[in-house]
């Protein structure tokens, strides 16, 4: 009941015109009720009112949200949707709700090692050439994140050559690098992620750390709504776009290719940046912008949220954005986030469609 009386204000204000319907990407897919904003909210309400059971199955309706905030958008009372499924998915565990194993995973390997793919934490920086493993201090730290640092260490070595041709001072905190914590949020165990900000912060502060540069949206995501108080966020594309414009990085190669740009999520409702990745493809000579018929804040979400937990829905939500790229005519479909950019390649796999699918970082580095 507590649960209710704090954010009954937020539950009232839905008043089920099914707008959302339109707008949530997996509602698009499972075309259920109890997968759309509407039904979730009706669903915490009644569940912690204590009118229905906590059930695996009101459990899923809100661990299948991608807190993409898409439905926050065009809910014309402005239900906030995603504070109220963070809120209930943490109301959840504190009931003592146990995560479906495939995230009770995810959260043990994170509270032991710092990153969910249960690699050891030890070797985090193994990508890294020996003189950047340790960190040192310096004005601009490059978080890599855990996916990064374990899955897609080509976008990470990217960005440190784009960093090293503009001269830019920076350290990487190595294996002493931990989670942003983010994950956890999203499933709602906001207290052992309070223990990685902290932890993060320490360190940050031991180096004198003044802004953090990362290409990770989710990171991103994390940094500007938890650490904004004791540093400055920056991704890493925001962060070359300007430096293009200030002259410290200059295209020289022309990539005559037609790109689509994809606002994901965390970048782009959550973080706020919507036109840097846009005029840092446009200055690349020969490159073609196309756009999504829904984009910037009206962009649909790739599913990459659930690829770790639910990822059979996850690739389906991903296949249609790639369908939507083919039909616009782009040869590449690029992403600024690591969870999208694999959950755009599965999605590619499973819709059959040839499509290349690249960060944006990495076509940065192709064109200098
Ligand atoms: S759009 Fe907003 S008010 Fe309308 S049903 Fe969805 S959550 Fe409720
Ligand atoms: S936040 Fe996204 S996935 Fe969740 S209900 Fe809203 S539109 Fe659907």
């Amino acid at each position: 009941m507590a649960f209710i009386q704090e954010h009954e204000e937020d539950i009232v204000k839905c008043m089920k015109c099914g707008n959302c319907q339109e707008t949530c990407p997996v509602y698009q897919i499972t075309g259920m009720e109890s997968r759309v904003a509407r039904g979730r909210v009706r669903l915490i309400k009644a569940a912690m009112r204590g009118d229905i059971e906590l059930t695996d199955g009101v459990q899923e309706s809100l661990l299948t949200c991608l807190q993409c905030d898409a439905c926050s958008v065009t809910c014309p009372p402005g239900v906030p949707v995603n504070d109220l499924m963070l809120q209930a998915k943490a109301a959840m565990l504190k009931k003592g709700k146990t995560l479906p194993e495939s995230l009770n995973r995810i959260r043990v390997n994170i509270e032991g090692e710092s990153n969910p793919f249960s690699q050891p934490k030890k070797e985090r920086g193994a990508w890294l050439p020996p003189e950047l493993r340790q960190p040192r201090s310096a004005k601009y730290l490059l978080h890599a994140g855990c996916a990064v640092s374990y899955a897609q260490s080509r976008i990470g070595k990217a960005v440190i050559r784009i960093l090293q041709q503009a001269g830019v001072d920076f350290t990487l905190m190595g294996d002493r690098e931990e989670c942003c914590g983010d994950p956890l949020i999203r499933m709602g165990d906001a207290e052992q992620a309070e223990l990685l900000i902290a932890r993060n912060k320490a360190l940050w502060k031991e180096f004198g750390i003044e802004y953090v540069i990362t290409p990770c949206a989710g990171c991103f995501k994390a940094m500007k709504e938890h650490y904004a108080d004791v540093i400055k966020p920056l991704h890493s594309v925001q962060f070359f776009d300007q430096l293009i414009k200030e002259g410290k990085l200059k295209f020289t190669k022309p990539f005559a290719k037609k790109v689509v740009y994809f606002d994901g999520c965390d970048i782009g409702r959550h973080g706020g940046v919507y036109e840097e990745p846009r005029d840092v493809l446009r200055a690349i000579s020969g490159l073609t912008l196309l756009e999504f018929a829904k984009n910037r804040q009206n962009s649909v979400c790739c599913g990459g949220p659930l690829l770790g937990s639910y990822p059979e829905l996850a690739k389906k939500i991903a296949s249609e954005r790639v369908r939507e790229a083919a039909e616009l005519g782009a040869e590449i479909l690029a992403a600024a986030c690591p969870t999208c950019l694999l959950n755009l390649k599965e999605g590619a796999n499973l819709a059959g469609i040839k499509m290349d699918v690249q960060d944006v970082n990495a076509l940065i580095m192709r064109a200098l």
